[in-house]
């Protein structure tokens, strides 16, 4: 038994500039921090994140959520065991009373209950991914996932024209380590390909680190992806996925890419990408209401078909989603729901109906590598953290890295 003696928060700032929170939660025997990520493209049904308004930092400051922590989860969980996590989240959710966590913040409360599980697990000296791997409740062996590098952005994360908002690299490989080359030699090449038939001021990069030509069609991303992966030696070692994030670009019933499609046309329009281009994964497709134009492409694609904006990491929505067959795979986003037990509850229920699971990072990230840990924990397999390339990318790709080792030790 270790009791929580007090908890204090902070304003950081994230990859893009923007105020987040960092925890500190306090043990007798130990101090542990932890941050909190930030989307650009959120779901409609996501926790709140908690933002003060007014002049500071353009109204984006979280102060409110700071204070949230330390004057009322402070005081809630005083003398609570860092050990009982179920315990700790859902005395945050009680007291929070609100079903999307808009009085605390799921920010406030989200660095919390990661800082409580740093905070247990440093007690038992263990490595985190070994401690999460213990309370998720999760019946699978801590394994390492493959990586899915996001090398070209669009959509919110980029000022570009590309409605897509991620084209993502999958390499196959034995090991962690060597999809990492893989994908750092493939990303290199991809700015030289990138900067010949575009010039150089194509290659900047987006909010995940991934390079972002002004691009309009999809076809044009997929070809210099190809060309880059082809160019580095590795045809038919990587494969290729997709974040449409389509919520962004549907608009009066229509989504508005490099023409107006309706969602019959979108999803032949996928049905023929995924035949030209080695595609085996797309996530939000369709917007985030459309449970059932998921399910269709689900059935006549074959491929993955992973949930963010329409499943949002919550039970409930998890549960329409099995029903209506949408997807195949859950996107486990910690931040959209708030609480670790929570995110823990959707992968089980994802795992039991024969779903996947990615581990996903946001848009606006930390250096914080929680993801990196419990991506092995629950033996998911997969994960985006964004492009081989940027600190707050590359601080859970090395994290994983170093597990990687921890494993092979064992
Ligand atoms: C995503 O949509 O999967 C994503 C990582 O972007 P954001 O964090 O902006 O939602
Ligand atoms: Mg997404």
């Amino acid at each position: 038994m270790s009791s929580i003696t007090s908890i204090k928060a902070r304003e950081i700032l994230d990859s893009r500039g923007n105020p987040t929170v960092e925890v500190d939660l306090f043990t007798k025997q130990t101090c542990q921090s932890a941050s909190v990520p930030s989307g650009a493209s959120t779901g409609r049904h996501e926790a709140v994140e908690l933002r003060d308004g007014g002049k500071r930092f353009l109204g984006k400051g979280v102060q409110k959520a700071i204070k949230n922590v330390e004057q009322r989860i402070s005081p809630l969980l005083k003398g609570v065991d860092c050990f009982e996590q179920r315990k700790i989240d859902e005395m945050m959710i009680r007291k929070d009373g609100t079903k999307n966590k808009s009085k605390f913040g799921a920010n406030a409360v989200l660095g919390v209950s990661l800082a409580a599980a740093r905070a247990a697990n440093a007690e038992k000296k263990k490595f985190l991914f070994q401690h999460l791997a213990e309370i998720s409740g999760v019946d699978r062996k801590p394994s390492m996932p493959r990586p899915f590098f996001n090398v070209i952005n669009g959509g919110k994360h980029a000022g570009n024209k590309l409605a897509f908002q991620e084209f993502m690299i999958a390499p196959k490989a034995k090991t962690f380590a060597e999809a990492l080359r893989m994908g750092s030699e493939v990303y290199h090449v991809l700015k030289e390909v990138i900067e010949k038939k575009y010039g150089k001021e194509a290659i900047n990069v987006g909010d995940e680190g991934g390079f972002a030509p002004p691009l309009q069609r999809a076809e044009e991303a997929l070809d210099l992806i190809q060309e880059a992966i082809r160019k580095a030696g590795y045809a038919g070692k990587i494969e290729i996925a997709l974040d449409c994030a389509a919520s962004e670009f549907y608009t009066k019933g229509k989504y508005v890419l490099q023409a107006k499609m309706s969602k019959e046309r979108l999803l032949d329009y996928y049905l023929h990408l995924i035949k030209k281009y080695p595609i085996i994964s797309i996530e939000d497709p369709f917007e985030q209401e459309d449970f059932e134009s998921f399910a269709d492409l689900r059935k006549r694609s074959r491929i993955q078909i992973v949930g963010d904006d329409l499943t949002v990491t919550n039970v409930t929505r998890i549960k329409k989603a099995i029903q209506k067959k949408s997807c195949n795979c859950l996107l486990l986003k910690v931040n959209q729901i708030g609480t670790l037990t929570e995110a823990f509850d959707a992968v089980k229920m994802a795992y039991e109906n024969g779903w996947k699971v990615m581990v996903s990072h946001r848009s606006g990230e930390t250096e914080d590598t929680f993801i990196a840990d419990l991506a092995v924990a629950i033996g998911c397999g997969m994960i985006k953290a964004g492009a081989p390339c940027r600190g707050e990318r590359i601080a859970k790709y090395n994290r994983l890295l170093r597990i990687e080792e921890v494993l092979r030790r064992k």
